[in-house]
């Protein structure tokens, strides 16, 4: 079955195939490190993690790049505000987006690149674009010619006179209005790198396009990020890069993600609705989190709310609790041999086609989450009506592959049945008792042999120790 992905450049879902065979190269524009990272980035790049998830267990080799914007305005300005060093700053920030990316498990990318590690290849596509012309230099600074790229807006179904206004950027020395910075100049005291210009520092669009150029080429298959960067964002990449390279188009698909509201409301600092990946993760597990965004589809507006968290996490706690006793089930082993043994269940390839089946039609995350919900249900009747070991490995494998897919169940991992609880406490009984008889205390002894023998375990004193049966 092909997978289908709704590309924003042609507004229209489009079979997958990437440029060069198996290979797939991703790129994913990264945070800005000037502030701790919020839901909405959550939102965004848990989006791209089910999507990279995918992709591999579909069989794609993919090459997932994210960019860190460590050089940029809002870095230097808070910095200013907080008396530090813009680099400290970025360098904190960085560490914990890291931290949070970690924490909600988004494991799945293979690069993340710095723009201030790549201000070599900056400068260099910054005067490939003033040796074509797209470029030109006003004292040390370097603007993109928005006259000579007619094809600008085709991203955001734009028309040149049309044009929506760049942030305000009041500077008489552009010769046209939307004509946005490669490189800016040095202001006091400012951050700055030497370049064939006088000393400065890179522009937010040139980044991207130089760091994929760097890794990717003049092509390549995905590009995402938030629906909100379309433009102009989005727009200048394409803008520079194809006038830099001469080769078109620089992104087969782009895929962009919805917007997040919180309680209905635009999240902002000024509402005071603005929640951080931490304050977020201090109220839910990461599995409720990835589960609630994965319950709407990913260009779906979504709404973080509290009663839309808890039903993601009563929804989670129902999956937690037929994987968990398919997986006990397994681990007692010795009530397989009770079960009609050969009676195999059509309910997991059934479930797993259409789980496969919603993904593959441009990563429709609620659709799957309805296949795995159904199959849960199945497999409650199917235990209830006796079960095989053959089965229920096969049940436990698929929620573990589609759970992977998802990011969820894999801190399920390593989690204690209630089997293995009870077990570890009647050692601790067991343990405790014996200290008492080394006291001869005979009472307590006692006391605890009966206890347990009236809850069914009985318990052996033997040369060697004392050892217990259920
Ligand atoms: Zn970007």
């Amino acid at each position: 079955m092909p997978l289908k992905v709704y590309n924003t450049m042609s507004s229209e879902e489009e079979e997958f195939k990437p440029i060069h065979g198996n290979r797939v190269n991703m790129f994913v524009c990264g945070p800005t490190v000037y502030d701790l990272t919020h839901i909405g980035h959550a939102r965004t790049y848990i989006a791209y993690d089910i999507m990279a998830r995918y992709l591999r267990y579909k069989g794609y080799s993919l090459f997932y790049l994210m960019n860190i914007t460590d050089v940029d305005d809002k870095i230097i300005n808070r910095a200013k505000e907080r008396n530090l060093n813009p680099v400290e700053l970025a360098e904190q920030y960085t560490a914990e987006f890291y931290k949070d990316m970690a924490s909600l498990r988004i494991n799945s990318v293979n690069l993340f690149a710095k723009a201030s590690e790549y201000i070599a290849e900056i400068i260099a596509q910054v005067n490939t674009l003033l040796e074509k012309g797209y470029a030109y230099v006003v004292d040390g600074d370097v603007y993109y010619d928005m006259s000579k790229f007619p094809e600008y807006g085709r991203l955001s179904r734009q028309k040149p006179d049309e044009l929506k206004k760049h942030r305000i950027e009041p500077d008489p020395r552009k010769r046209n209005p939307n004509d946005f910075s490669l490189w800016k100049s040095q202001k006091l005291g400012e951050l700055a790198w030497d370049s064939p210009w006088g000393k400065g520092r890179p522009g937010w669009h040139i980044e991207d396009t130089a760091i994929t150029y760097t890794h990717f080429g003049p092509r390549y298959d995905i590009h995402g990020g938030a629906v909100e960067l379309v433009f102009p964002h989005h727009e200048a990449e394409i803008a520079q890069a194809e006038a830099a390279t001469g080769q078109k188009p620089l992104v087969k698909y782009w895929i962009h993600t919805g917007i997040l509201n919180v309680k209905g409301q635009k999240m902002s600092k000024s509402l005071g609705n603005f929640i951080t990946i931490k304050d977020a993760l201090r109220r839910y597990d990461p599995d409720v989190l990835r589960l609630f965004f994965a319950s709407s589809h990913y260009r779906s507006p979504i709404d973080f709310s509290e009663e839309n968290l808890r039903s993601s996490k009563e929804l989670l706690d129902k999956l937690y609790a037929t994987y968990d006793k398919v997986q006990t089930l397994l681990e007692r082993g010795e009530d397989a041999t009770t079960v009609r043994e050969g009676q195999s269940s059509p309910i997991v390839s059934e479930h797993k086609e259409r789980f496969i089946k919603a993904m593959d039609d441009d990563f429709n995350t609620p659709a799957a989450i309805a296949a795995l919900v159904s199959l849960t249900k199945e497999v409650e009747k199917y235990i209830l009506s006796g079960f095989n070991e053959k089965t229920l490995r096969e049940i436990l494998e698929t929620l573990k592959q589609m759970g992977s897919i998802l990011g969820i169940f894999e801190g399920r991992e390593g989690k204690k049945t209630s089997r293995d609880i009870s077990t570890e406490l009647i050692n601790l009984i067991v343990e405790i008792r014996d200290e008492a008889r080394k006291k001869d205390d005979w009472k307590t002894s006692d006391r605890i042999r009966d206890r347990l023998r009236k809850i069914g375990v009985v318990l052996e004193d033997t040369a060697e120790g004392t050892k217990w049966r259920a």
